[in-house]
């Protein structure tokens, strides 16, 4: 699908921008909103290792925190800083379980690539299976668990 290829193009670009002097994996992250928006992410680490923040939830970070509650798919890239995009980097349980919070667990999609040619599409539910899933978190402090298991 075009649309998937051009977000794996975007986080390509986004990886360009990560901060990581510690494990030297570079991971870039593109986030498309409904509306055709796209928010990109990188990750950034921490001489305190806990405080690194993954591309994924970067993104996501950003578009909630710009008032964006509905979304269609996020492509993710990474790989050695020296090396380049030599496999597929699936995100962390920490990042899908922030896109539980926020996304339709059969419509969104997790694309994860090496370039643009060749990439792999999950859905999130493929991704998280039998999580609690929330179904349309939104800045009105309202998220409620939803029985799709
Ligand atoms: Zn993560």
């Amino acid at each position: 699908m075009e649309k998937f290829a051009e977000l794996v193009k975007e986080a390509i670009k986004a990886r360009e921008k990560a901060y990581a002097p510690y494990s030297n994996w570079l991971v870039g992250a593109a986030l498309l909103c409904k509306d055709g928006k796209i928010y990109q992410g990188c990750n950034i680490e921490n001489f305190a290792f806990t405080a690194t923040n993954c591309a994924e939830r970067t993104a996501f970070f950003k578009a909630i925190s710009e008032g964006e509650y509905d979304f269609e798919a996020i492509a993710i890239v990474g790989g050695d800083r020296q090396k380049g995009l030599e496999s597929y980097c699936y995100p962390c349980g920490v990042c899908r379980q922030v896109m539980s919070e926020f996304c339709d667990p059969d419509e969104f999609k997790i694309i994860n690539g090496i370039s643009e040619q060749q990439y792999q599409v999950y859905t999130l539910r493929e991704m998280l299976p039998h999580a609690g899933y929330v179904k349309g978190g939104n800045n009105e402090g309202n998220s409620f668990f939803g029985n799709k298991v």
